[in-house]
């Protein structure tokens, strides 16, 4: 059976400060019984990440950290850029790769996408790979192609076993920040296609043992529908991952 997964991804949001705010909160609210059921992870910018960490740690609460994208090259010439082995030493477990806004506004490839699982499978690490389709993607009744797509591509090169501690997040990008969820069985229908293409990509063992999540618009009131899902193993959560209280009976929704 797979552990769900809850991730929160903060996006563009949080000072160094408000970081430790909500990380302390996050670490107050968290309850010891829940370990062994599902897995939490927070995701904030980089900066935040080792404030983050720290509060976890001194806490003892096992709230992974991870990032919203990374470099696939180890260090050097590279302005502006993150790296693995960064990533590693702040205690990342994990990062966020080719999700939509970084596909829409940075102009992220499927070529790209691919690079970084690559890199991040390498160092040990697994990556949380984003895949959604768009309004009109949707409207032309060509999701499942679309999405399963971008998974082969973002798995391109990569073994059963590597493929294996990865996860897949499902977000529709009309979806996103928009309040407008999926409905349930639309989100089940393109994970279940999801799953019979990692299936197809490393057999039906790894597929099933592999987090496939749900993400846009997830929230109080439609989280329990998502994760009855059969094939919905949590979800990475945006707005309502930043107000402690929000996130935790999100979390709460998985056990
Ligand atoms: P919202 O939950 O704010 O819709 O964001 C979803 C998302 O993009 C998570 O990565």
């Amino acid at each position: 059976a797979r552990k769900p997964l809850m991730a929160g991804n903060w996006k563009m949001n949080n000072t160094y400060g408000e970081a430790v705010v909500l990380a302390q909160e996050i670490s107050n609210n968290y309850n010891k019984s829940w370990t062994g059921k599902v897995d939490v992870l927070v995701c904030p910018p980089y900066i935040d990440l080792k404030p983050a960490k720290t509060v976890f740690e001194f806490d003892r609460t096992p709230v992974e950290i991870g990032a919203q994208n990374v470099y696939w090259e180890p260090k050097g010439a590279f302005t502006g850029e993150i790296s693995i082995p960064m990533l590693k030493e702040v205690g990342c477990t994990c990062s966020i790769v080719g999700h939509s806004e970084r596909r829409g506004y940075f102009g992220e490839t499927n070529e790209e996408v691919n690079r970084k699982v690559r890199a991040l499978v390498d160092a040990g690490m697994y990556a949380i790979v984003c895949v959604g389709e768009s309004l009109a993607v949707r409207d032309a009744g060509t999701t499942e192609e679309f999405v399963c797509a971008q998974v082969r591509a973002a798995f391109a090169g990569i073994d059963a076993q590597e493929a294996q501690r990865c996860v897949v997040a499902y977000e529709p990008i009309w979806a996103i920040g928009t309040g407008r969820t999926a409905t349930p069985e639309q989100a089940q229908a393109v994970c279940h296609a999801i799953r019979q293409t990692l299936a197809e990509l490393f057999g039906a063992q790894v597929a099933d043992e592999m987090r496939v999540l749900y993400g846009g618009s997830m929230n109080v009131g439609n989280v329990e529908m998502l994760v009855a899902q059969p094939d919905i193993d949590g979800g990475l959560i945006g707005g309502a991952s930043l107000k402690a209280d929000q996130f935790i009976q999100l979390v709460k929704a998985c056990l």
